[in-house]
């Protein structure tokens, strides 16, 4: 079976090939085809790079903020020139989305309807700057290439059964008939990581209790018992919970009443000054990337180790709400590109929890692992490294719906 995956960001477009022969297998396979697409270096231009299984790279700017005419221009270049993978864009099967926001009612994936492309369309009071992407995904998708199966599987959907002492904040009641809740994110990025923890431990998920820490520009924890969520620090938006790249996780809502009331904020530039300004970026002043906020430690710049203790404190203590919740771990678990690629990080976050003999390995974890036991022999609870692999769990609920 032929998946393509899309996989769209308010300003990014990923994509990927996968090609699955016989029954499904029990690691990822790699992806014959691979495009990431870019709209935030060159204003009004995407920057697209493509490369194949057999080693073909593709990189080319085109003039265009249309994603529609970028999907045209990916659907191509999948069926002819250099980066060629298939006869003809009908050779596809299936398409599988990546959706941001499922709503109450969407609980698992779903294969797309009429009915399924309004609810995303209606969600996107919820996700505004990435339900309409991914609808544009879709639509681009039937216009190229007609009445092809295509699959939405919700970032949401993990975090469906959070238990409502769990999901309902405590603001009024009319909250939670206006669907006002904590729904939760990276959902697709927690189940695939938590069946992998399952998989190298060879347990049965269902007898694991797991937090699964993604660390990426978005950060967000869930709380895994009994194979799902049961709690998430991001909630109603993917605002909420950890400190971020470039977002400041939960803050004091009191803080932004004050805004209001002592200047004049517009509602976008709240959303300007918590989503963009705010975080690693808005603390250090240098960046949201946690690698040149390493540096600047290592230069003695007291902001950038201010961002950092911050990150990790909040991290831990989150750490610890999601222990709560669990009531007991078997395995904690990193992911993403602060996760998967920073032992400071993970060896920071872990000696808050040496009080439950919970012992990181010290070499291992430096030493870049991937899908990996990086915990001592000895140690109470596992500590894991799990290299996440979005679009492969899509693709897996495409084959799996079909
Ligand atoms: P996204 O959430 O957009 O999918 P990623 O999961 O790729 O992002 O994470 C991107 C972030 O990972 C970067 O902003 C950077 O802070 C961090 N990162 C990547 N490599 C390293 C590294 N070697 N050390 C520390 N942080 C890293």
């Amino acid at each position: 079976m032929k998946i393509l995956v899309l996989n769209a960001g308010s300003s990014s477009q990923k994509s990927c090939l996968y090609e699955i022969t016989g029954a499904l297998p029990d690691h990822p396979p790699q992806p014959v085809w691979e495009a990431a697409v870019d709209w935030t270096h060159h204003q009004g231009f995407a920057q697209i790079k493509i490369k194949t299984a057999g080693g073909a790279v593709l990189e080319e700017e085109i003039r265009t903020t249309s994603r529609p005419d970028v999907i045209a221009y990916l659907l191509n270049s999948l069926a002819q020139g250099e980066t060629q993978v298939i006869s003809q864009p009908s050779d596809i099967q299936v398409v599988g989305h990546r959706v941001v926001h499922g709503g109450p009612d969407y609980k698992e994936s779903v294969v797309v309807t009429t009915e399924v492309k309004a609810a995303i369309a209606r969600l996107a009071a919820f996700a505004p700057s990435h339900n309409p992407a991914n609808l544009e995904g879709i639509e681009a998708i039937e216009m190229s290439l007609g009445s092809i199966p295509q699959v939405a599987v919700f970032d949401t959907a993990f975090h469906a059964q959070l238990p409502d002492a769990a999901a309902i904040y405590a603001g009024p009641y009319e909250w939670v008939e206006q669907g006002i809740r904590r729904y939760g994110f990276h959902g697709i990025s927690h189940q695939y990581c938590a069946r992998r923890a399952a998989q190298i431990l060879e347990r049965d998920l269902h007898s694991l209790r797991l937090i699964t820490c993604h660390l990426g520009n978005g950060c967000s924890l869930a709380a895994i018992s009994q194979g799902h969520s049961i709690d998430t620090t991001m909630g109603f938006t993917p605002l909420d919970g950890l400190m971020m790249g470039t977002r400041s996780g939960s803050v004091d809502p009191g803080i932004l009443i004050h805004l209001l009331r002592q200047e004049t904020y517009t509602a976008d530039e709240l959303d300007q000054l918590l989503n963009k300004a705010s975080g690693l970026k808005g603390i250090s002043g240098i960046s949201a990337d946690m690698r040149q906020i390493v540096e600047a430690i290592a230069a003695n710049n007291p902001r950038a180790q201010l961002a950092l203790d911050i990150y990790v404190h909040r991290l831990r203590s989150s750490i610890g709400a999601m222990l709560a919740s669990l009531g007991g771990l078997d395995a904690l678990i990193f992911t993403a590109g602060v996760g998967e690629n920073s032992p400071l990080v993970r060896a920071a976050a872990c000696k808050a929890f040496e009080f439950l003999g919970l012992k990181v390995d010290l070499e291992k974890n430096e030493q870049s692992p991937v899908d990996q036991d990086i915990s001592t022999s000895d140690s109470a609870v596992r500590v894991m490294v799990i290299h996440t692999q979005e679009d492969w769990e899509i693709a897996r609920a495409c084959w799996q719906l079909l």
